[in-house]
């Protein structure tokens, strides 16, 4: 099973699409399509709300988050444009990013925040290594667009866009792109021991960041990319991502019985 996140301009590389369901998590509902990509069976979360009518800062992450893992999906990919800061990236450029910096507070900090104790999350690796190098490899083979294959995207919160100040300052900072997005959910994806990778596009550049001139990639063009990554993930996972608690019982942090009993529970 394989989660995808996006605009609902993206549904359609979604085959056979279902109604939409209700998944109540304990941080909210969340409305879920489930459909099919070759073998896969494919969960589609609008994720900017139903309506496509929320920025990223009032996104409920944390419910997205736990309403894939509830429904048993491990691996995750998102699909978004961002700014671009380096000035080697392009507008129109394709990203598959690597690395992020938070510049922004947004909670909750941890999917397991409100307990009485919480485990620290190892990020050394925050997006999956091994969907990364599917998107990668179908994106070199579907797509004549720039690729970059490494990229730190700095998080900030908008939803505003940014100042040529700040651009200059993420740039002097060593980031590749900007955006809204990522943070705090690629924490949560960790904490749930999940998978999880991004596809994105270079929508603006520089201090020349008004949304009516954004570039944006159609949907046709983003299907052949992304249902040929998801065809070929492997059935088992050689990556980190889903063992975050496994192994580390010698420091209290990250003992397993450290976990909340609702995340054994679904775990
Ligand atoms: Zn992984």
């Amino acid at each position: 099973m394989i989660g995808l996140l996006g605009a609902s301009q993206y549904e359609p590389i979604v085959e056979n699409l279902d109604e939409r369901t209700i998944v109540s998590t304990r941080f909210g509902d969340v409305s879920v399509l489930k459909g099919r990509i070759s073998d896969n069976t494919v969960f589609f979360i609008r994720r900017f709300g139903w309506h496509d009518n929320k920025a990223s800062d009032v996104v409920n992450h944390a419910a997205h988050t736990l309403a894939f893992r509830m429904l048993g999906v491990r691996r995750v990919i998102t699909l978004n444009g961002f700014g671009g800061v380096n000035h080697d990236f392009n507008v129109g450029d394709l990203v598959v990013y690597h690395d992020y910096v938070k510049m922004l507070e947004r909670g909750p900090t941890t999917i397991f925040f409100g307990e009485q104790r919480w485990p620290r999350a190892n990020m050394t690796d925050p997006f999956c290594t091994e969907i990364r190098e599917t998107l990668i490899n179908s994106a070199r083979y579907n797509s004549n667009r720039n690729l970059h294959t490494m990229a730190v995207n700095i998080c900030v919160q908008g939803p505003h866009n940014e100042t040529p100040a700040e651009f200059e300052a993420f740039r002097r900072l060593g980031a590749d792109i900007v955006s809204t997005a990522i943070y705090p959910e690629v924490v949560y994806y960790r904490e749930l021991e999940m998978c999880f990778a991004g596809l994105s596009w270079i929508t603006d550049s520089g201090s020349d960041n008004d949304e009516k001139n954004w570039v944006r990639i159609g949907v046709d063009e983003l299907s052949s990319i992304v249902r040929e990554a998801i065809k070929n993930i492997p059935d088992v996972s050689n990556c980190r991502c889903q063992s975050t608690w496994i192994g580390n019982e010698s420091d209290h942090y990250n003992d397993t019985t450290s976990l909340p009993s609702w995340y054994l529970d679904i775990r």
